[in-house]
Formats: structure tokens, sequence, C-alpha cells
């Protein structure tokens, strides 16, 4: 499986990546917490964080999940959250599809 992340511009870490098991694309959008920022505990400390219960994982804002066979599903999901695939994306993961990428870890950062 490979395993490709960005961060979009409101915050929010989309997990995207082929699944060589399933023959399918995966996606994955996770809101972070705004209390502590996805650290999971208050700051400076180690005590959990309170709005979160130390899961780093926005409460309020339900993960989106979905898998599918084409891209352009993938790309569709995104687009209804308001997220651009970037380009860069889009072609590594084709490749991913092409080669039946394993494992592979791709931080894209900050798109
Ligand atoms: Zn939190």
């Amino acid at each position: 499986m490979s395993r490709r992340w960005y961060t979009s511009p409101d915050g929010r870490i989309v997990y995207v990546g082929w699944d060589r098991a399933l023959q399918q694309f995966w996606l994955s959008i996770v809101a972070l917490c705004p209390e502590c920022g996805g650290m999971g505990e208050e700051l400076g400390t180690e005590i959990p964080c309170m709005a979160c219960l130390g899961e780093g994982v926005s409460r309020d804002a339900p993960t989106t999940n979905v898998g599918a066979k084409e891209l352009d599903a993938i790309g569709a999901a995104l687009g209804k959250e308001g997220i651009a695939l970037p380009d860069q994306v889009r072609t590594d993961l084709e490749s991913d599809k092409q080669t039946n990428a394993g494992d592979i870890v791709h931080d894209y950062g900050q798109v």
C-alpha cells in the first residue's frame, strides 16, 4: 500500500494512496483538533487534550474515508470537501497504480 499525505490550506490532512490488496485507491481526510493542533496533549504538558481525548483529531469534523478504483472518484470526493488534488499527487498515484506500488510513504507537506 502506498501512503501519501499533504496538508490542505485549511489545515486538514489528506491521506491518499494505492491499496495493493484491494486494487483500488484510498482516501482519508482528517481534521486536526483545533485545541491542541493535533498534538493530543495540552501545550507543553503531557496532559491529554480534553477536546480530542488525546487523539489529536477533531471530533467535530468527521473523518472522510473513501475507496475507489478510479482516481477521478478520489478527486471528486476531495472536491466535495473543497480540497484540490494537486497534479503532483495525482501523477504519483497514477504511477502507484501502474507499478502496483507496495511500501511508499511520502509527505508532500503544505500544498
Ligand atoms: Zn486536542
